[in-house]
C-alpha cells in the first residue's frame, strides 16, 4: 500500500467511525459508541473488552447493563473529563476489559454516556455459541489446527500455479497442486467491518478471532484511544486454545514478521504498521514460563523482519518508541491475566533478540545456520530471521540457489536485500512442523505465502505464479505432517483475493519470446487507434491452446519467458507498462528498513524501481491506464476466496464445503478442536 492510498485509509476510517453510533435524543454527546457492536458473535467464555465512548463536553460518566444486570466497568472514573485517561481528546471513555460469558444465546449489552449536555444509549446484540455441544461419530477432537494462509490467493492464481506446475494435455490438467488434492472445498466471502473490501488484519483476525474488525486493525475493536496497543481486544484462537487447552503457536511467513498476517494471530493493535509493538507483544504475550494463565504459547517465529528486534542503534534497525507501547493500562492486564510490563517493552534500544533467546528460543539468521539447528537436538523454541524486512520470493531465492540470474539481471536481488542465504518456505513450514511436533497438547500453525499477494499488488504476474508454487509445496509439507501426526486439521485459503488476478491466454507470436523480444517500445504510442505491438501477441481462445513449462529438479520452471507462456490481466489494476515478459527485478518491497527504500535508497541505486510504473524495463511495453487514481499499485478485491480442508483424525474437513462468512472458519476450527468429528445433520441445517 502506497502512503498516500494508507492516510486516504486512515481519514475514512476515522470518518466511519459514526456508522457504530447512537442518534442521542439531545445535542450531545455525539459518535456514542459501543463495542462489540451490533452482531457480533462469540465462543462461551471467551474473552472480549467492552467499551463506550463519544465525544462531548466533560464531565462525563457512564452505565453499562448486561442483560438487563448492571455491570462494573473496570476503567473510567465517573463524572471526570479525563475518564480512563487513555481515550483521545475530546472524547469520554469506559471500559470492562476481560469480559466473557457462560451462556449460550442472544445477549444485550446497554450503556449510557452522558456528557454536560446529555445523555446517549447504545444497544448491541451479541451472541454466544457453545463449540463443546454437537459433533457426532466417534467425536475425534482435532489436536493440531494448521491454517495456510496464501495472502491474495484467488481461484486465478491457483489455475496459473496449476497449468505452470502441470500442464494440460487435450483438455486434462496433468497434475493437481497439493492444495486442490483436500477433500474439502468451499469458498468464503472476505469483508471486514467497515468496507466490503479488507485488508490483510482483519482478513487474518477474523479466522482466528471469529469476530470482524476494522481494516488495519487486528485482535482489537474500533476505539478512539492514545495507543493503538490500548484499543479493546478480543481474545485470539491461540490464547483460547493455550489457556483451555495448553496449546503452542507457530508463526511461519515470507513477508516481515510484523506484517499484519502473523500479527492478527497473536497481537492487539489498532494500527497493523506499529512495528515495535506487535513484535514485543509476540514475546511479552507468548507465555515463557507455561503458565497457561495467559498469551498465546508462542514457541516457533519464522520470517524477515530482523530490523524489528534489533535495538535502533543497530544499522538497518527500525525500532522506534512511537511505534510501541510503554506500558499497558492496569485494568487490562489485571483482567487478561498479563505479567507486569517488562523493562525495555516499547522502548527504541531493547534487545528484542537476546530477550527471545533468554526465553528459550534458539536463533537462526539464514538457512545454513537453520539446518544446522535442525540437525542437532529439536530445539524446544525457534526464532529465524531470515531478513531485514520483507524476505525475497521464490523465483528470486531459486535464480540465487540456481547460481543463475533472471535475464536481464545483472546481480541477485537476495544479495541486494542483503541476505543472500534464504530458506523456502516449505524449509520454514517444515522445521515448524518439527519443533511443534513435540508439544504434548496440540499447536496452532499458521503458514503464509506473503507474496502471492505482494506480487499482485506489484501486478508481476510471474514472481505471483513463482510464489504460490513455493506456498504449494509448504501445503504438501504440511499435509505430510498431518498423517504423520494424526488429529490434525489443514486448511488452505486467503485473506482476500489481490489485484483482479485472470488468466487471459498466452503468448502467442511468431518467434515466441525472441520475437517479443525484438518488438519496437510501444510507450510512445498512447493513440487508442493504434494498437501496440505487444497488444497482437496475447492468444486468446484458440490461439493460447496449452502452454508447457519445463520444470527442473528443485519444483520451478527452468524460466518464465517460454515461447508460449501463460500472460495474466489485472482487474483492479493501476497505471503501468506491460511487456508481457519476466522482469529482471522486483519492484521494491514496502516493508523494508528506510535505506532500503526510494529512488537513492540501496536498492533504488541499483536500479530498482518504487512502483510498477517505473521499472525501466517494462517502459518498452505498452501503456495500461490503471481505474485507479493516484494507487502506484493494484489494490485488493471483494472476491469471495477458495478454501480447501483437510483433516486426519475425525472429518473435520466436511465443515468447510459450501459457501460460508470468514468469521465462520473461527468457529468451525473450534468445534473441530473442541467437539470434535463431522456436524450433525442440526449443525447443517442451522447453518448461516
Ligand atoms: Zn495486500
Amino acid at each position: 500500500m502506497t502512503l498516500k492510498a494508507l492516510s486516504r485509509r486512515i481519514v475514512t476510517l476515522l470518518s466511519l467511525g459514526a456508522a457504530f453510533a447512537a442518534t442521542p435524543a439531545s445535542a450531545a454527546p455525539t459518535n456514542v459508541a459501543l463495542v462489540p457492536s451490533d452482531g457480533a458473535k462469540f465462543i462461551v467464555h471467551q474473552r472480549f473488552d467492552i467499551r463506550v465512548e463519544g465525544q462531548g463536553t466533560g464531565p462525563y460518566s457512564a452505565k453499562l447493563w448486561i442483560d438487563g444486570h448492571p455491570a462494573r466497568f473496570t476503567s473510567g472514573t465517573q463524572g471526570t473529563s479525563t475518564t480512563d485517561g487513555i481515550s483521545a481528546a475530546g472524547w469520554g471513555g469506559f471500559n470492562l476489559r476481560g469480559s466473557s460469558l457462560a451462556n449460550k444465546g442472544w445477549h444485550t449489552l446497554t450503556a449510557e454516556l452522558t456528557d454536560a449536555t446529555g445523555t446517549a444509549t447504545v444497544t448491541s446484540r451479541i451472541q454466544v455459541v457453545d463449540p463443546f455441544e454437537g459433533g457426532k461419530g466417534e467425536r475425534r477432537l482435532t489436536k493440531n489446527i494448521v491454517i495456510l494462509l496464501g495472502d491474495g490467493m484467488g481461484i486465478a492464481h491457483r489455475t496459473a500455479a496449476r497449468i505452470v506446475r502441470y500442464g494440460v494435455t487435450a483438455g486434462n490438467p496433468n497434475g493437481r497442486l497439493e492444495m486442490e488434492q483436500f477433500p474439502g472445498t468451499g469458498l468464503v466471502s472476505t469483508h471486514s467491518l467497515n468496507s466490503i473490501i479488507t485488508d490483510s488484519s482483519p482478513g487474518m483476525a477474523c479466522y482466528t478471532t471469529g469476530n470482524h474488525a476494522f481494516n488495519s486493525q487486528e485482535g482489537v475493536y474500533p476505539a478512539n484511544v492514545t495507543n493503538p496497543f490500548f484499543a479493546p481486544r478480543v481474545e485470539y484462537m491461540a490464547e483460547y486454545l493455550h489457556r483451555v487447552k495448553g496449546t503452542s503457536l507457530g508463526l511461519v511467513t515470507t513477508a516481515d514478521i510484523e506484517d499484519a498476517t502473523p500479527a492478527a494471530n497473536a497481537v492487539h493493535t489498532a494500527n497493523r504498521n506499529n512495528g515495535t509493538g506487535v513484535v514485543d507483544q509476540y514475546l511479552d504475550e507468548s507465555d515463557p514460563s507455561g503458565s497457561k494463565a495467559y498469551g498465546t504459547g508462542l514457541r516457533v517465529l519464522l520470517g524477515g523482519g530482523r530490523r524489528w528486534f534489533m535495538p535502533s542503534t543497530a544499522l538497518y534497525s527500525s525500532r522506534t518508541a512511537g511505534t510501541g507501547y510503554a506500558g499497558l493500562p492496569a485494568d487490562l492486564i489485571a483482567a487478561w491475566g498479563l505479567p507486569a510490563t517488562p523493562s525495555g517493552q516499547g522502548s527504541a534500544t531493547r534487545d528484542l533478540i537476546a530477550d527471545f533467546k533468554n526465553a528459550g528460543f534458539a536463533y537462526a539468521t539464514n538457512n545454513t545456520e537453520l539446518n544446522s539447528l535442525m540437525g542437532g537436538r529439536t530445539p524446544d523454541k525457534l526464532l529465524g530471521l531470515f531478513g531485514y524486512g520483507n524476505m525475497n520470493v521464490a523465483l528470486d531465492k531459486i535464480a540465487k540457489r540456481r547460481g543463475m540470474l533472471p535475464p536481464g539481471a545483472t546481480s541477485f536481488a537476495v544479495d541486494d536485500y542483503m541476505a543472500p542465504d534464504q530458506p523456502m518456505l516449505d524449509d520454514m513450514a517444515e522445521a515448524a512442523f518439527e519443533v511443534l511436533s513435540r508439544s504434548h497438547h496440540g499447536f496452532l500453525l499458521m503458514i503464509e505465502g506473503a507474496h502471492i499477494d505482494k506480487q499482485s499488488h506489484l501486478m508481476d504476474a510471474d514472481r505471483a505464479i513463482g510464489e504460490t508454487l513455493e506456498f504449494d509445496r509448504a501445503v504438501g509439507v504440511a499435509r505430510k505432517w498431518a498423517d504423520k501426526l494424526g488429529d490434525t486439521t489443514v486448511l488452505v485459503l486467503a485473506d482476500h483475493e489481490c489485484s483482479g488476478f485472470s488468466l487471459i491466454g498466452a503468448l502467442s507470436l511468431s518467434g515466441g519470446i525472441s520475437g517479443l523480444k525484438n518488438l519496437p517500445p510501444d510507450n510512445a504510442s498512447l493513440d487508442p487507434s493504434v494498437i501496440p505491438a505487444r497488444q497482437n501477441a496475447v492468444g486468446t481462445y484458440d490461439l493460447a491452446g496449452f502452454p508447457s513449462y519445463q520444470i527442473l529438479a528443485d519444483g520451478y520452471p527452468a524460466t518464465m519467458d517460454i515461447d508460449h507462456k501463460v500472460l495474466v490481466g489485472f482487474g483492479a489494476n493501476s497505471d503501468r507498462y506491460e511487456t508481457w515478459l519476466s522482469k529482471p527485478t522486483p519492484v521494491i518491497d514496502s516493508l523494508l528498513p528506510s535505506q532500503f527504500k526510494g529512488t537513492t535508497g540501496i536498492l533504488g541505486l541499483k536500479g530498482y524501481a518504487t512502483i510498477p510504473e517505473l521499472r525501466t524495463i517494462d517502459q518498452h511495453g505498452f501503456f495500461i491506464r490503471g481505474q485507479l487514481n493516484g494507487e502506484g499499485q493494484a489494490v485488493h478485491t471483494a472476491t469471495d476466496i477458495p478454501v480447501s480442508a483437510y483433516s486426519t483424525g475425525n472429518k473435520a474437513w466436511i465443515r468447510f464445503v459450501g459457501s460460508q462468512k470468514n468469521i465462520d472458519v473461527f468457529f468451525k476450527l473450534m468445534k473441530a478442536s473442541l467437539s470434535g468429528d463431522e456436524p450433525t445433520e442440526q449443525e447443517w441445517e442451522e447453518r448461516d
